[in-house]
């Protein structure tokens, strides 16, 4: 696991994201429904956050102003899973893979408005990419290695339980 310590190293350095560590997930009482979150624009109402869309008049009169569960944790820095990007074909291909993972990022957030991407950096041939969910990171690693091949790997961290995917390839 020294790569990892390593990475988490080297983004520390750039002080943005000092605090790091994935929280467990906290459950916290539903905000009140309807609700908005003034970030994105998902509406909480029966029990669900649902991607921003066209909202009527109506709706946004009654609404609570809230900042939905994804907003508050990709601003805290904190994330569920994290995608790690190696080898020479992954830097060599750098911004396509980046655009396909937004791409996977905003299909996902379609469905699933807490889905989504908290950062993406790149330190030497390695990108790290943290989600908001362990669904998302999933997703990426699998649909890297579904258009690409190469190897992909996941586990579990018993540190923290987020969802470790690897996706690799070299030539
Ligand atoms: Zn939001």
């Amino acid at each position: 696991m020294g790569s990892t310590k390593g990475l988490i190293r080297a983004m520390n350095k750039k002080g943005s994201r000092k605090t790091k560590k994935p929280p467990v997930a906290v459950k916290l009482p539903p905000p009140p429904d309807p609700s908005c979150c003034e970030r994105c624009g998902a509406l909480y109402t029966k029990q669900a956050w649902r991607r921003a869309g066209e909202r009527s008049h109506a709706l946004l009169q009654k609404v609570a102003w809230t900042v939905c569960p994804a907003c508050k944790q990709a601003e805290r820095g904190e994330y569920f899973g994290r995608v790690v990007i190696r080898g020479k074909f992954a830097a060599e291909h750098e911004e396509e893979i980046r655009r396909r993972i937004r791409n996977i990022e905003e299909r996902a957030r379609f469905t699933q408005p807490l889905r989504r991407l908290v950062s993406a950096d790149r330190e030497g041939n390695v990108i790290e990419v943290l989600t908001t969910s362990q669904k998302l990171a999933h997703r990426i690693v699998h649909e890297l290695k579904k258009l690409y091949k190469g190897k992909a790997s996941y586990h579990w961290s018993p540190d923290d339980g987020c969802l470790y995917a690897v996706w690799e390839r070299d030539e």
